[in-house]
């Protein structure tokens, strides 16, 4: 973006450093993938907290004023943030890019025939945790480098650099990711984590709520501690949202071994978003029979 500078009488256009196109991102992860494409020419605020949970997340004050002033407004879609509607709907700036980053992949989980209450939290549109296979952030990169382009044409260039370069890193770790991962399998306590699952060949045995965002009954848990001695289940996970006892008492029942593994990065940050797999390698894709403890990853 340009700003216009009046300078010893003559108009000039003058092209700021840093920090052109003002981005606000619903989640660190689609703000680290921003960033990865966007470096030095963006400025990138968020609005979801990595520890809350992002299916229901009250707004901020301060999140309307940055988008109050933002270029550009990038939601998860697949109705996980519908929150965003009340972001861009209460920061009242015309001038404000709605992008939503879900055109970028392919969903999951999509249902078929009619959605009702019963099937809890359904999401009518597929499965929004999409950012958890890091191929799909590579093409939410390359998807938002022609997106800031159309609005920041000047470094259209750079913007197509910085998701090559983001999906090279990618690559970099894709063996060693893959070597830690492939045909492993595990329980989850949401619905969380089957986009990853299905790019490395894992399998996810059970989960913990019986359907999106419903809570386990007492017979549910006790038919998820049958499933986990009978496959051997290695490894249970939870996000740090998520309440601890139903792992507890898994972990009592069966002697498996649970953990909490953050479905969301630490930062804005292409570094922390890389990171994040790494941490699902180490937790995932661990040998099994060790003692069963409650293991605090970050
Ligand atoms: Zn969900």
């Amino acid at each position: 973006m340009r700003s216009l500078c009046l300078i010893a009488g003559t108009l000039a256009l003058v092209s700021p450093a840093a920090g052109e196109l003002r981005v606000v991102a619903a989640t660190n992860d689609i703000g680290a993938i921003a960033k990865a494409v966007g470096g030095d020419h963006v400025e990138i605020d968020v609005v979801a907290r990595p520890d809350r949970d992002p299916h229901a997340f009250e707004v901020r004050p301060s999140t309307l004023r940055a988008a109050a002033r933002a270029d550009a407004y990038l939601e998860v879609g697949l109705s996980l943030d519908l929150w965003s509607a009340d972001v861009v709907r209460g920061s009242r700036n015309r001038k404000l890019v709605v992008i939503d980053c879900s055109q970028a992949i392919e969903p999951r989980d999509v249902p078929v025939g009619k959605v009702d209450a019963s099937m809890g939290d359904i999401h009518p549109d597929g499965n929004p945790h999409y950012w958890l296979n890091p191929r799909n952030g590579a093409a939410v990169a390359r998807f938002l480098a022609g997106r800031f382009a159309a609005i920041d044409s000047e470094h259209a260039a750079d913007y197509d650099g910085g998701a090559q370069r983001f999906a090279a890193a990618i690559n970099e770790r894709w063996a060693v990711w893959e070597s830690r991962l492939a045909d492993r399998s595990f329980v989850e306590h949401h619905r969380t984590w089957v986009y990853l699952a299905a790019v490395f060949g894992m399998e996810i045995v059970g989960r913990v709520e019986p359907q999106p965002g419903i809570p386990p009954s007492a017979r549910h848990l006790a038919d998820l501690s049958e499933l986990i001695r009978e496959r051997s289940v290695p490894v249970v996970v939870r996000d740090a949202y998520h309440s601890e006892v139903a792992l507890e008492f898994l972990a009592r029942e069966t002697g498996v071994r649970t953990a909490v593994l953050p479905s969301s990065c630490d930062e804005p940050d292409p570094a922390a978003y890389l990171a994040m797999f790494d941490r699902a390698a180490a937790v995932l894709g661990r040998p099994a029979r060790e003692p069963a403890t409650e293991e605090q990853v970050r």
